[in-house]
């Protein structure tokens, strides 16, 4: 039986979206035996890269030493250069597992993501300027007293003090101590020139000395390695950090005696490191483990980094919207869908965004009504009920998928340390986990999948900051360990 609206257009019927769909199905769904095979091979990826130095999934020692205490103190600048945004905060640690947090956030442009390198530090440098103006000004009159719970510290005002920054940069960087790192490649549609190859640490720290500001930066820090000890700052359960945002990425704990490149460093082997995984590049260059369908081989032949970042781009945020629009326009091109509408506005690459995902599984009315408003806004077209469901239902199958390649990653690391038995807390963070409707359940059913009953015992939490206060406390610990003259 037709509906009114499918008898105006020329519209694709019930029956057709039903078949194409199946096809779809099979094209997007993990069995938990091809998950169980992932795992494994991830697990043994991680365990390469812990004992050779340059691989593909290069396992980063971030000497970044042991959990912290809780009772980590003081006032600390944190600047956040991730996927998207550039955030500037002021941390106030105030022991017990207690902060308070001032932040500006400040929009990066496409053109600046490409242009050079130093431009983009000198920029960052202006942003923490403008920071530092606003928060001191409220407070830096003589005499005027600094406000209850205001956190701006003490230290802006004195004189010929620095403040100590820490340096979130969410890219893979090579680090030989904690206050340094060679970018080895920009990732999330980052190119930059002049970068890659380079310490990172050392041309912000130009760039902030270009215009005098009082700050010293003391450490680089990945935002998993961020989240991992923030998390662990608020819920000492957590044993591994994982992103799922712009890019996708993990942190964990690991004894130094088993990061076998490190062992001839003399650095105590009972010590424990945090690994930053950069376990987006898993199964790049050689595509053995993971399944790609030729969307996502697309995705990754038009980037701007052909060929990496494999596992990245086939759950994060910036890519699963272009995955389900390079579906349609397929069916678009075999004249199934929008026969005799202008489609050219969803043919322009990255323009269905990964949030319309989310929308179309959130949508609660029957007649689909918010997947009618993103067509018909957005992209000017006209969609009848059995197009739309269609549209949620692929939106589901990519989300889903995304989820359980993410289950894989997360098993590997709790497979490798051993944390089934005794299960753990992962901490998470990144708008995929927290905006994507149900993508945190999938993952735990994935787990389940995976592990069996005992994949409950690993459970995902929703993250404390880890870009800002997880990078003041790891500027606090690092402090500790200067003043008392540790490696
Ligand atoms: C980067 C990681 C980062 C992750 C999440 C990836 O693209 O390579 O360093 O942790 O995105 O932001
Ligand atoms: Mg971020």
């Amino acid at each position: 039986t037709r509906t009114q609206d499918e008898e105006d257009l020329p519209h694709a019927t019930k029956k057709t979206m039903a078949d194409h769909l199946r096809k779809y199905e099979s094209l997007f769904t993990l069995t938990p035996q091809r998950m169980r095979m992932i795992t494994e091979a991830f697990s043994e990826t991680l365990d390469l890269g812990l004992k050779k130095p340059d691989q593909t999934v290069p396992m980063i020692p971030t000497y970044v030493f042991g959990w912290p205490t809780g009772d980590e103190l003081g006032d600390y600048l944190a600047l956040d250069l991730g996927g998207t945004n550039l955030r500037v905060c002021l941390v106030s640690l105030q022991g017990s597992g207690k902060f308070e947090i001032t932040q500006t956030k400040y929009r990066l442009t496409e053109e600046q993501k490409q242009d050079d390198g130093e431009k983009l530090f000198d920029f960052c440098a202006e942003c923490l300027q403008t920071f530092i103006l606003t928060n001191m000004g409220s407070v830096s009159e003589p005499g005027e007293e600094r406000k209850e719970n205001e956190a701006v510290p003490e230290a802006l005002l004195k004189p010929g003090q620095e403040l100590p920054l820490g340096f979130t940069f969410s890219y893979p960087c090579d680090q030989e101590r904690i206050d340094h790192g060679k970018l080895i490649r920009w990732t999330k549609g980052f190119g930059a020139l002049r970068t890659e190859g380079r310490d990172v640490a050392d041309m912000f720290r130009k760039s902030i000395e270009k215009i005098n500001l009082p700050v010293k930066l003391t450490a680089l820090i990945n935002d998993t390695t961020g989240t991992l000890i923030a998390s662990h700052y608020v819920n000492p359960r957590t044993k591994i950090a994982v992103i799922f945002g712009t890019g996708c990425n993990a942190a964990y704990m690991d004894r130094v005696g088993d990061i076998e490149k490190i062992n001839h460093l003399g650095i105590d082997p009972d010590a424990e490191m945090v690994i930053n995984c950069e376990w987006g590049a898993f199964d790049s260059f050689h595509h053995e483990h993971l399944p790609r369908t030729k969307y996502d081989q697309v995705v990754d032949e038009t980037s701007n980094k052909p060929e990496e970042q494999a596992f990245e781009k086939l759950i994060s945020g910036r890519y699963l919207g272009e995955i389900l629009r390079l579906v349609i326009c397929e069916l678009i091109d075999e004249g199934v869908l929008f026969l005799g509408q202008n489609t050219y506005k969803l043919e322009k690459p990255y323009c269905f965004d990964t949030a319309f995902l989310s929308l179309m599984e959130s949508d609660p009315t029957d007649e689909l009504l918010m997947v009618i408003g993103i067509f018909t806004h957005f992209f000017a077209l006209e969609t009848t009920l059995a197009e739309r469901q269609f549209f949620r239902a692929l939106a589901r199958l990519v989300g889903r998928r995304a989820a359980r390649l993410s289950s894989c990653g997360i098993a590997a690391i709790v497979s490798k340390m051993g944390y089934l038995e005794e299960g753990c807390s992962v901490g998470a963070d990144g708008s995929l986990y927290n905006k994507y409707p149900g993508f945190a359940d999938r993952v735990h059913e994935g787990l389940v999948d995976i592990f069996g009953d005992k994949g409950r015992n690993i459970v995902t939490h929703h993250a404390e900051d880890g870009s800002g206060v997880g990078s003041a406390i790891i500027a606090a610990m690092t402090k500790k360990r200067k003043d008392a003259g540790t490696y």
